[in-house]
């Protein structure tokens, strides 16, 4: 399997390349040359398959000659060492629980599958280092922390404002040690993701081997289509159209159902939810992608004014808005609507969501009333105590702290705080 860049001014590359790579030499995001649907009688039987043959099945193709079946395997036992419950919240509408992972949101499915792939490539290279560099609003930042720990040949330096990520999110990324370094920059989170880009351009760091590990990466993206297998198997005996609705920040998400709908599996239409930040809502009512600058909101790890991997979407769709449109809507909510329908569900169904699910919700429910007959899944990207300083006041609910957390919060943070570039870059050595 090849992968070209969405620029077209760049050589194709192997998985194990684009991998490494992160983005191709022009800046462009990798895609895949081929896509095959998976034969009728995988989708008729996929009740009989585990979670993991499933996803063995759905990312194979991609991953080619690059890694051997059998360690291929082993890397997907690895990552998804986790439940991935489907809960009904009303009749006709599930949340497909995305955060039973080490770091309790969905981003450690693609962290913990992108890592043991650059462990396995690094495998023969006891000399060379990969590094890591990743800029981080939140959430991204602790799910490679976690996912990245311990993995040999690789070093992982994580990017985030300092004092404008959560205290639970700061101690995720900051207390593991070992391979993971966290910077703390005086700035904000485009500070951290312009300091990142700005080194991947740096002729001077070539020798440090730097790749991304934020969604623009096939290996971080891709694994992303498991949930949406998962989801199908579920409750495919219902025998009932599904309609899912993502809250969407970068797209990855939603991105990675869209392959999952290429490679034959049965699903009738696509939400993408997002707060205020509506750049794809805009584009779809327009015709006219005009990116803008974000805006802070309480579903945070969805405040991106351009996201990347739009990009990849429209390339599924050969840029054909008609036919795009038939598959996909995109609705935008504010924070008022947001804490609102938490307020909704928790109500009508003593079923607690964060602002990234209640945005998802949101968009399902709108989108529903276009198919009355359907059965409705929103992603719900993040535990609830991720976002307690909403959810709590919001709810009026206590939550407990789960294990996962608990086993970060009284550790020691430590961090080096830097402010310009070339402090990064002294850093990196
Ligand atoms: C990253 C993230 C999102 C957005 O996902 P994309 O794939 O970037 O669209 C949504 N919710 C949470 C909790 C996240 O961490």
């Amino acid at each position: 399997m090849k992968y070209y860049s969405l620029n077209h001014h760049a050589p194709k590359v192997s998985f194990q390349e684009a991998v490494i790579q992160g983005l191709a030499s022009d800046k462009g995001l990798y895609f895949p040359e081929t896509i095959s649907a998976l034969p009728q009688s995988f989708f008729d039987n996929i009740e009989n398959f585990s979670n993991e043959e499933i996803a063995f099945e759905a990312i194979k193709q991609f991953v080619g000659a690059a890694i051997p079946e059998n360690k291929l395997k082993e890397i997907i036992a690895d990552t998804l060492c986790f439940d991935f419950p489907v809960v009904e919240v009303e009749i006709g509408i599930y949340s497909l629980e995305l955060f039973h992972g080490p770091t309790m949101a969905f981003k450690d499915v693609g962290a913990r599958f992108m890592s043991r792939c650059l462990a396995y490539f690094n495998k023969d290279k006891k000399d060379s280092k990969n590094t890591v560099l990743v800029a981080t609003s939140g959430d991204t930042g602790g799910a490679v922390a976690s996912g990245f720990l311990g993995v040999d040949g690789v070093e992982v330096i994580i990017l985030y404002p300092s004092g404008k990520v959560s205290d639970i999110q700061e101690k995720q990324l900051t207390t593991l040690g070992q391979n993971i370094k966290a910077l703390e920059v005086d700035g904000v989170f485009d500070d951290c993701q312009d300091m990142v880009k700005k080194a991947f351009l740096d002729e001077s760091l070539k020798h440090k081997n730097l790749t991304s590990a934020n969604s623009i990466n096939i290996a971080r993206w891709l694994p992303q289509m498991f949930y949406f297998f998962f989801a199908y198997k579920e409750l495919k005996k219902q025998n009932k159209e599904l309609v899912f609705s993502c809250p969407s920040g970068n797209f990855g998400n939603i991105c990675a159902g869209i392959m999952a709908k290429k490679l034959g599996l049965p699903l009738l239409h696509f939400v993408a939810s997002t707060n205020v930040n509506d750049t794809v809502p805009r584009f779809l009512a327009s015709g006219f992608y005009d990116p803008k600058p974000s805006k802070a909101t309480i579903s945070n790890a969805m405040d991106v004014g351009n996201p990347s991997n739009f990009i990849r979407i429209q390339e599924m769709y050969h840029n054909d808005l008609v036919h795009f449109k038939k598959d996909f809507s995109s609705y935008t909510f504010t924070d008022e609507e947001t804490t609102e329908a938490m307020k909704t569900i928790y109500k009508t169904n003593g079923y607690i969501a964060e602002p990234h699910g209640a945005v998802g919700y949101l968009g399902l429910k709108r989108e529903l009333h276009n198919y009355p007959n359907a059965i409705g899944v929103f992603l719900e990207t993040a535990h609830p105590i991720k976002f307690l300083d909403v959810v709590e006041p919001t709810l009026n609910v206590k939550l407990e702290i789960p294990a996962q957390i608990e086993s970060v919060i009284d550790k020691e943070k430590v961090s080096t705080k830097i402010k310009t570039y070339e402090e990064l870059k002294a850093f990196l050595g």
